[in-house]
């Protein structure tokens, strides 16, 4: 997938903003929505996608959204922070399969990091559903509350 391609709407990131696939949603407007990440990379992984964008990457994505991005980044960020105690947050963005990207409708990753845990392999263990719908409880509450 080079950085050029055309959009394609059957990503599983468009099937979950058209309601046609699940996911662990953690905070939704009407621009944005935040969920977790189903192989995480680290206990409270997140993602953050614009929905109202059809953008594959940086490049294509109009400001406005990102602008809309970044504040749902830092919304979750806080959340996490104030639910999961981590010691540091990493915020990552991929462009194009050579750089990471697996799925081609633009995100953010919000990944929590633990002193002394490295991250897990990028996309590759699939998470317990049991103790994902548990974080999603605990960290829409905290959203729900303004964290
Ligand atoms: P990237 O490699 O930057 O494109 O990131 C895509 C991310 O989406 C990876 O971290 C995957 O684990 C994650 N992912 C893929 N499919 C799903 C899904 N259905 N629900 C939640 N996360 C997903």
């Amino acid at each position: 997938m080079s950085l050029t391609d055309a959009y394609d709407p059957q990503n599983i990131f468009a099937k979950i903003i058209r309601g046609e696939a699940p996911c662990y949603t953690l905070y939704e407007d009407d621009d944005t929505l935040a969920f977790l990440d189903l192989f995480p990379q680290s206990y409270g992984h997140a993602l953050v996608i614009p929905k109202r964008s059809a953008a594959r990457n940086m490049l294509d994505v109009d400001t406005e959204a990102l602008c809309k991005m970044m504040v749902t980044v830092q919304r979750v960020m806080r959340a996490l922070v104030e639910e999961l105690k981590p010691d540091g947050v990493q915020v990552a963005q991929f462009n194009g399969a050579p750089a990471g990207q697996t799925v081609f409708h633009i995100h953010f990753h919000v990944i929590p990091r633990f002193a002394g845990e490295g991250l897990g392999i990028h996309a590759a263990g699939k998470a317990d559903p049991a103790e994902l719908e548990a974080l999603q409880a605990r960290l829409v509450k905290r959203l729900q509350q303004g964290g």
